[in-house]
């Protein structure tokens, strides 16, 4: 999948991003034939204005999120915690999580 697409979705409302997937799934099998022209138009205006709607949701939620990081896996804000460390795909992670993680490792490496 797009990285940016993928980055979207993962900002996306777990409903949001169900229709966004299942209308991309639609539209990319082509199985339109039995819709006549016009229908096949007005479901794409229909599906182009109601992607755009989601679009400029999640776009204000990466936003947010830019400004006002916090841990994708605790919420923790930065300055709850010692270091966040933000990935490519605007991911944060805080060192508690990390450390978590770790000690995860460990224990499996041990059994
Ligand atoms: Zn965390």
């Amino acid at each position: 999948m797009d990285k940016r697409l993928q980055q979207l979705l993962s900002q996306m409302d777990m409903e949001d991003a169900k229709i966004i997937t299942s209308l991309l799934n639609k539209l990319s099998d082509s199985s339109l034939d039995d819709v006549t022209l016009e229908e096949a138009e007005k479901r794409l205006e229909e599906t182009r204005a109601k992607i755009k709607q989601i679009e400029a949701k999640a776009l204000r939620k990466l936003k947010e999120r830019e400004l006002n990081p916090a841990c994708n896996f605790c919420s923790s804000k930065p300055s709850e915690v010692k270091h966040m460390l933000k990935s490519d795909s605007n991911l944060y992670i805080c060192n508690n999580c990390i450390e978590a993680c770790y000690e995860q490792l460990q224990k499996l490496q041990h059994t």
